[in-house]
């Protein structure tokens, strides 16, 4: 009988070891903060986002570190990406007034400002240096006697709750509506956001997407400035100091545009913090050709042909580069390897460059990316087409593009979600004038 009850316990032990050992881990945390013991120090990402390895763990979980030494080594999850990438989110609890050195020793995975970073003391997110660094694999962090839990990421996040926050602030707009356009393989709601005017019908449409690559998301901000722009008009608290006019670029796309928006084009990348970025067997950005395996983009694709209506002039698709080095450290457009989109590509970006008004600046040398130049050469056979070129195929089309927003740095400033929302104006801006010559 009691051999019997042993094997039973055991077997409980075995299924719920990993339960057990994060009830522990979370009941050690609890203790120590409650004795004023500050040895135990718990790297996490159990949150929205969340993406880390810490490389000498004896695996307790993937998702708890318990950590003993100053020095972490740490690595981002790649999980189902081709080759390498550099997105990575984690949170560290129990280690204040300690300093603490986080070290990537299998590669370059830190921007020129450090880490971007969030705290108890800091409720927004902020680049951790102010000047740029040439140290690309390894940061330190003294946290203050109150820091009980920090995050550091690679890039400023923007996550669902981010939009949904954003979005409820205009649920009385009566330009904006929301709906869904499909449901992702995980059963996520994928939201399909349109501005359209409440009465008369569009002279043009114009058609929006971000987060093919889940880690992209300073390409959120330059979106919620977009948006903003629009909606708001020229009373937008993006730009304040700009007197509201009625006959201004941004009133006349709110008259004459529908806009149609997909936030999150790989949602469940987002939330459960994938790279995205050369997903296997292929990316979101590598869908639009033969049969669509994502949910979003076969939605998307179907969608679009019912609702462009001939009229659909513009199409752009926002993206971040990689983290650092040539054409990744500075905003850019992705030149087409069609030659009458790349020509309209350049009078767009003409427009953009002769008034943005933005803190982020763009240099008229660098502002395109020409097609066969760097790393734009066009994919190869058989490894699906991208958004932009698929839509550059859409009847009637003046133009697409991908434009390239970097998670940092911009010609030597800062990216801050603000100068990123300023730039998703001038984006709007732009677009207004260019329309406007039709
Ligand atoms: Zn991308």
């Amino acid at each position: 009988m009691t051999i019997m009850y042993n094997t039973i316990i055991m077997k409980i032990i075995r299924i719920y070891k990993n339960v057990l050992v994060i009830l522990f881990l979370v009941l050690l945390v609890s203790l120590s903060e409650a004795f004023g013991q500050k040895e135990n120090i718990i790297i996490d990402i159990d949150f929205p986002g969340g993406n880390i390895i810490v490389e000498d763990d004896d695996n307790v979980s993937t998702l708890y570190y318990d950590i003993t030494g100053d020095t972490i080594l740490i690595r981002p999850d790649l999980r189902d990406t081709e080759g390498n990438w550099f997105y990575w989110y984690f949170r560290v609890t129990g280690a204040a007034s300690r300093t603490l050195y986080f070290q990537f020793p299998r590669g370059s995975f830190i921007s020129a400002f450090g880490p971007a970073i969030i705290s108890d003391n800091n409720q927004s997110w902020k680049w951790l240096y102010d000047d740029v660094q040439d140290n690309f694999n390894s940061f330190s962090y003294t946290f203050g006697p109150d820091e009980n839990q920090v995050r550091f990421s690679s890039t400023i996040p923007y996550l669902q709750a981010d939009f949904d926050n954003y979005i409820s602030l205009y649920k009385h707009n009566p330009y904006l509506s929301t709906g869904l356009l499909n449901t992702s393989e995980k059963g996520r709601s994928i939201e399909k956001v349109y501005i359209q005017h409440p009465e008369s019908n569009p002279k043009f449409k114009v058609l929006i997407t971000a987060r093919h690559h889940a880690g992209e998301s300073i390409a959120s901000y330059v979106l919620e400035g977009f948006l903003s722009s629009i909606l708001d008009q020229d009373n937008s608290p993006l730009s304040p100091n700009r007197p509201n006019s009625p006959g201004s670029s941004l009133s006349w796309l709110q008259e004459n545009v529908e806009f149609l928006i997909i936030p999150f084009m790989d949602k469940d990348g987002v939330e459960d913090g994938d790279q995205g970025k050369n997903r296997r067997p292929h990316d979101h950005n590598r869908d639009y050709s033969g049969e669509s395996i994502y949910n979003s983009v076969a939605s998307l694709r179907d969608k679009v042909a019912a609702w462009g209506e001939g009229k659909l002039k513009v199409a752009l698709d926002l993206h971040c580069p990689w983290i650092r080095g040539e054409w990744n450290e500075h905003i850019y457009f992705v030149g087409s390897g069609k030659e009458e989109i790349a020509r309209e590509q350049k009078k767009y970006v003409d427009i953009l460059l002769s008034r943005h008004s933005g803190e982020l600046t763009i240099k008229p040398d660098k502002s395109i990316l020409e097609y066969g130049k760097a790393w734009n050469v066009g994919i190869p056979p058989g490894q699906g087409l991208s958004f932009s070129r698929w839509a550059s195929e859409i009847e009637g089309i003046s133009f697409s593009s991908t434009v390239e927003v970097p998670f940092s740095i911009n010609n030597g400033q800062k990216i801050t979600p603000q100068n990123a929302r300023l730039f998703g104006r001038d984006l709007a801006d732009a677009l207004s004038v260019y329309l406007q010559g039709f």
